[in-house]
C-alpha cells in the first residue's frame, strides 16, 4: 500500500461513511420536512437562496427523490448510489424536467444502474494522480504548475466525475498539517507558478476556511497566479456571495474555472453568479465533459459555448472522458469530438471555441485533438484546409528556390495537392462557398447602389 494515498491517513478525518444515504441531521430534516412536504419546493426564497441551507438539503436517498418525482423509476439507483456517492442540491435537481435519463440534469447527478458497468479498460484513477501526488493532496505533474485537493467534499457529485476515488468518498476538507506540507514543497519548488486549488469542489467550504487554503498558497513568493476550479456555479450559484467575493479579490491573481456541460445550466441565477466573479476581476474559464446524450452533439454544444461567451465564461478545454470507473455509458468516441470540432471552427466565435483535449491514460497530461487542417507539405509550402474545404498553399519563408515551372502531369490549369505543395497553385476552392457568395453578393448590391446603375 502506498502512502501518499489521498485522506487515507490519519491526518484526515477518518471512518465516517460515505454520505451516500447518511441518516441526515436532525436540523436539515426538520427544514426538509417543513419546505419539502408539500410542493412547490420554491416556496421560502430567502432559505433557497441561502448555500448553506441547500448544502444541508442534499437530496441523498431515493425517498427523497420521490418527493420531486413521485413517478420516478427507481431501478439501480440505490445500489450506484451506494458505490459512488450521491447528492443533488435542491436547485440543481429543480432544473430536471423529466425524471428519466433523456433528462441531462437527470443524468449528470442520479445514480444509475449502468454506472456498475465496469469494463477492464476503466480505472479508479486513470489519470495516475496518486502516483503524481508530491505530498497528499498536491498533485505535481506539469513542472511550472501543480494542482491542491483541498477538500473531497462537492455540492452535487457528478455521475461523470474523474475523481470518483476522491470526491465525497469522505466529507472532509484539507487538515491544517496537509496545508502545511503542500506549502513547503511550492516553498521549495520555486519553478511552480501557477496553483489549481481543487477537489472535490473548493467552495463548499466555508469562505473562512478557503481564505486559510487560498493565504496559504498566496504567501509562497514564486506563486504567481492561483486557480480555483469549482462546479459552485453550475450546481449552487448561491455560493457565490458577496463575502466570498471579496474575500478572492484580495488574493489576486485568480482565475476561476467552472464546468457547465448543457445549456439548461446556464439559467439567470448561473449567470448572474459568474457575472458576480468577473465584476470581481476573477478572469473565467470552463471545462466541459463530452458525455454521451449529453453534449455529444454539434447544436447543442454550439447553444452551450454562446451561452457561456454571453455569461462571460471563456469556455477552455473540452475533455474526452477519461477511463474512470463508472463511467463507460457516458463515454463517446473521440471521433464524435472531432467531429463537434470541425463544426465549431468558422461558425462559432473563435472566442467561445475550446480546446479539445484527451487527458492521457497513465498521467501523461493532457493531449489537444484537433481535426487535421494540415494537408500537405514540402520544404517550399504546406498545404491547409479551412473549415469550408478550401485548400490553399503557404509559401514557407525563403531563401526561395525559383519556383518549379515544368508542365504537370494534369496540365498547366488542374490544381491538385502537388500543384499546392510545389507552388504552381495558390488555392483550390469548392464551388458554391458561402463566403464567396456573400462577396458575390456585395458586388453585386455595391453595382446596384452606385450612380451610374
Ligand atoms: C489539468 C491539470 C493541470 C492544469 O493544466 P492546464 O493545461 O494548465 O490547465 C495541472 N495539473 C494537473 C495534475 C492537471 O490535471
Ligand atoms: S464537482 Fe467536480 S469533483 Fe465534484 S463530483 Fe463534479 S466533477 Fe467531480
Amino acid at each position: 500500500m502506498k502512502d501518499n494515498r489521498l485522506f487515507n491517513e490519519t491526518d484526515a478525518s477518518t471512518d465516517e461513511p460515505p454520505p451516500a444515504f447518511a441518516a441526515e441531521t436532525a436540523e436539515s430534516s426538520a427544514l426538509q420536512t417543513s419546505l419539502f412536504s408539500s410542493m412547490p419546493v420554491q416556496a421560502d426564497f430567502s432559505r433557497w437562496n441561502n448555500w448553506t441551507w441547500q448544502m444541508q438539503n442534499r437530496i441523498r436517498s431515493i425517498a427523497r427523490l420521490r418527493d420531486y418525482f413521485p413517478g420516478l423509476d427507481s431501478t439501480g439507483i440505490h445500489e450506484a448510489g451506494a458505490k459512488f456517492p450521491f447528492a443533488i442540491t435542491p436547485y440543481y435537481a429543480s432544473l430536471i424536467r423529466r425524471a428519466e435519463r433523456t433528462d441531462p440534469v437527470f443524468a449528470m447527478s442520479v445514480p444509475q444502474m449502468a454506472e456498475l458497468f465496469d469494463p477492464a479498460c476503466l480505472k479508479d484513477d486513470p489519470l495516475e494522480e496518486d502516483e503524481d501526488m508530491a505530498v497528499p493532496g498536491l498533485v505535481h505533474r506539469y513542472q511550472d504548475r501543480a494542482l491542491l485537493i483541498s477538500t473531497t467534499s462537492c455540492a452535487m457529485y457528478c455521475r461523470h466525475c474523474t475523481r470518483k476515488r476522491v470526491a465525497g468518498r469522505r466529507d472532509t476538507c484539507i487538515t491544517r498539517t496537509r496545508l502545511e506540507r503542500a506549502v513547503k514543497y511550492l516553498s521549495m519548488h520555486p519553478e511552480i507558478h501557477d496553483v489549481i486549488i481543487s477537489g472535490g469542489d473548493p467552495l463548499t467550504m466555508s469562505t473562512e476556511m478557503l481564505e486559510t487554503v487560498i493565504a496559504a498558497v498566496r504567501s509562497v513568493r514564486s506563486v504567481d497566479i492561483i486557480r480555483i476550479g469549482t462546479r459552485t456555479p453550475v450546481v449552487l450559484p448561491m455560493r457565490i456571495t458577496d463575502d466570498l467575493v471579496n474575500m478572492l479579490k484580495k488574493y489576486h491573481p485568480i482565475f476561476i474555472n467552472t464546468h457547465f456541460n448543457h445549456p439548461v445550466e446556464l439559467t439567470p441565477q448561473a449567470i448572474e453568479a459568474c457575472g458576480k466573479l468577473a465584476d470581481a476581476g476573477i478572469p473565467l474559464g470552463n471545462q466541459s465533459v463530452l458525455l454521451k446524450g449529453i453534449n455529444d452533439d454539434p447544436h447543442v454544444m454550439e447553444e452551450l459555448l454562446r451561452g457561456l461567451l454571453k455569461a462571460r465564461v471563456k469556455p477552455y478545454y473540452l475533455f474526452q472522458c477519461d477511463l474512470v470507473r463508472g463511467v463507460e455509458h457516458f463515454r463517446t468516441p473521440i471521433s464524435k469530438g472531432i467531429e463537434i470540432m470541425e463544426y465549431l471552427r468558422g461558425r462559432v466565435s473563435g472566442l467561445g471555441i475550446p480546446l479539445y483535449v484527451v487527458d492521457a491514460p497513465h498521467g501523461g497530461g493532457k493531449i489537444p485533438v484537433l481535426p487535421n487542417y494540415i494537408v500537405s507539405t514540402s520544404p517550399t509550402h504546406t498545404v491547409l484546409r479551412n473549415f469550408e474545404g478550401q485548400m490553399v498553399s503557404y509559401p514557407e519563408p525563403g531563401p526561395h528556390k525559383a519556383p518549379h515551372t515544368g508542365k504537370t502531369d494534369r496540365g498547366d490549369s488542374a490544381a491538385g495537392i502537388w500543384e499546392l505543395s510545389s507552388g504552381q497553385h495558390t488555392k483550390i476552392q469548392p464551388q458554391n462557398c458561402a463566403r464567396l457568395n456573400r462577396r458575390e453578393t456585395r458586388k453585386q448590391t455595391a453595382a446596384m447602389l452606385s450612380p451610374e446603375a
